[in-house]
């Protein structure tokens, strides 16, 4: 008897369907460049359109964690993720010739409203503490100058990007 082999319904799918290309061309030079913010699904255009359009940083590298650069403010509730993402910087300064770094912060960021237990409007102060420290690390890991943060403000359907004395 041939048994077949399990198989998920979702493996199944991807076998059969024909591969998807993407209609965007692909550019291979770096910008050298990386921003480092929040996961939040709901922010990421967002986030892609002010540092693609805001700042003309097409293609920066993207290194991206719930919470952002909160990571890299000593809070010791995310020294794992800090470990990471401090590891992968210095990969990305090394290989791929990162020369500045952008940090954002937006509103009611569930990484301080969760796991800092954070409530506005001290929320707001604390990120913004947050930037200065985590540029300071970043540049004492990196040895990079060109650090700069930004908070994004979210309003009535729309996404402001304040800038932030780091
Ligand atoms: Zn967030």
């Amino acid at each position: 008897m041939n048994t077949p082999t399990p198989r998920s319904a979702a493996s199944h799918a991807a076998a059969t369907q024909a591969p998807y290309s993407s209609r965007l061309r692909y550019e291979s030079a770096r910008i050298h460049a990386a921003a480092i913010y929040c996961s939040d699904g709901r922010l990421g255009e967002h986030f892609d359109d002010f540092l693609q359009q805001g700042l003309s940083l097409p293609r920066y590298d993207r290194v991206t964690l719930p919470g952002g650069p909160a990571c890299l403010a000593g809070h010791p509730q995310a020294v794992l993720e800090e470990e990471g993402v401090v590891d992968e910087l210095k990969f990305l300064v090394e290989v791929h010739k990162l020369k500045r770094i952008v940090l954002i912060a937006h509103t009611s960021c569930a990484f301080y409203t969760a796991r800092l237990e954070l409530k506005e409007p001290r929320l707001e102060l604390v990120q913004r503490a947050d930037l200065v420290r985590a540029a300071a690390y970043v540049h004492r890991v990196t040895g990079l100058n060109t650090i700069e943060a930004y908070f994004a403000r979210v309003m009535e359907g729309h996404v402001q990007f304040e800038p932030v004395e780091v």
